[in-house]
């Protein structure tokens, strides 16, 4: 089996981000945070498990999980250099560790975002009822935005999967393969080629179905001079890519899709150019919608120009009109414009790219080619 892989990756410095995010902790007036979001857990100990809580306290770490991850968690933990005492167990046993560990905490922070009414109730009444619960936003989430060294080798191998499993499978296009089939294939090669998994259902939506930007693949045949929208990513080592590529069997039937392509592949390269540090997301938004409006078709760009992108497909910043984020260095994310008309079909081109000093670079280098033979 060959691998797209790299051997290793450089390491990431999991123990780092906990004194950043006790700093936030602080302005955001809690001692302590109980982390519940999976990823962000992962982010914090390098713990890949199905079922964590993580108690962040001002000088201790308690990571509580159940029987099935007791070695794994350790071994994490250790690998990735995190120091945590680790308690393991059913829900008792691990309720029982985390309120000992919080007994003299005043404020505790959860994770608004994640936590649901229901649990809410029961943290507050059974298992911390001293505490004064506050609710946090995006304490964690601020900080994955900036991407280490380590994180962006692990999503550039993420995208040089993808990229190598659309070049793999492009040449079946041409013999009226259906959508789902499609799919699978791209699927199947980038598991081949060492992704971990996809970072989400995999999007082939030709013809009309391409007029719907999440339409889900079919048992639709792509026929000659079609338009094909190809959305997908792999994810390697717990990180996700995001690209789509549209693509036409022949030349494009008509000169609407013709011009809708050559729109949003203007679009798309001007949003790209945009994108720096300091740049205001909403204005990388603009700069791709003006695009679109100047050709008539302001109506017909149905979503919003990206988002951030790293262990979850879609994460912080958003890169839309009502966007109030700045793009700061080491932020990864997508640039992905799209014309949708019903009666036409659809185009979308994404790149996800490494916002940089002085531009961004792009980590999904597909060409971008819309005619396959
Ligand atoms: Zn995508
Ligand atoms: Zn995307």
């Amino acid at each position: 089996m060959t691998t797209a892989v790299p051997a290793t990756f450089p390491a990431m410095d999991v123990a780092g981000r906990l004194p950043r995010l006790r700093e936030r902790m602080g302005e955001a007036g809690c001692e302590a945070l109980l982390v519940t979001t999976l990823a962000n857990v992962r982010y914090l100990t390098g713990f890949t498990g199905s079922a964590a809580l993580l108690l962040v306290l001002a000088d201790g770490l308690v990571l509580s999980t159940d029987g099935r991850y007791q070695f794994q968690s350790a071994e994490q933990l250790a690998g990735a250099g995190v120091e945590a005492h680790i308690a393991i167990g059913k829900v008792p046993a691990q309720r029982e560790a985390l309120a000992e560990a919080a007994g003299a905490v005043a404020k505790l922070g959860l994770e608004a975002a994640n936590v649901s009414w229901a649990r809410q109730r029961t943290f507050a009444s059974d298992w911390f009822p001293s505490a004064e619960l506050v609710p946090t936003e995006g304490l964690v989430e601020g900080l994955r935005r900036v991407k280490d060294e380590g994180e962006v080798a692990r999503m550039a191998a993420a995208a040089g999967i993808a990229d190598a499993a659309l070049a793999a499978v492009k040449p079946t296009l041409a013999g009226g393969i259906t959508e789902a089939d499609l799919a699978l294939a791209l699927d199947t090669e980038m598991r081949r080629l060492g992704a971990s998994g996809c970072s989400f259902e995999t999007i082939v939506a030709s013809g009309p179905n391409g007029a719907k930007p999440h339409a889900r693949p079919s048992g639709r045949r792509i026929g000659q001079g079609e338009l094909v929208v190809v959305d997908f990513g792999a994810i390697v080592d717990g990180y996700c890519s995001d690209m789509t590529r549209t693509v036409s069997v022949g030349q494009p039937r008509s000169a609407t899709l013709a011009r809708m392509v050559e729109v949003v592949a203007e679009s798309q390269q001007a949003g790209v150019d945009a994108v720096r540090a300091g740049q205001s997301a909403a204005e990388v938004d603009r700069v791709c919608r003006d695009i679109i409006a100047a050709a008539g078709w302001a109506d017909a760009f149905l979503h919003s120009t990206g988002h951030g992108v790293g262990l979850d497909i879609h994460e912080a910043p958003t890169v839309s009109a009502t966007s109030d984020d700045t793009l700061v260095a080491g932020y990864v994310v997508t640039v992905e414009p799209g014309v949708y008309l019903p009666e036409h079909g659809g185009v979308r081109i994404e790149d996800t790219v490494v916002v940089t000093e002085d531009g961004c670079r792009p980590l999904t280098l597909a060409p971008k080619e819309l005619v396959v033979a």
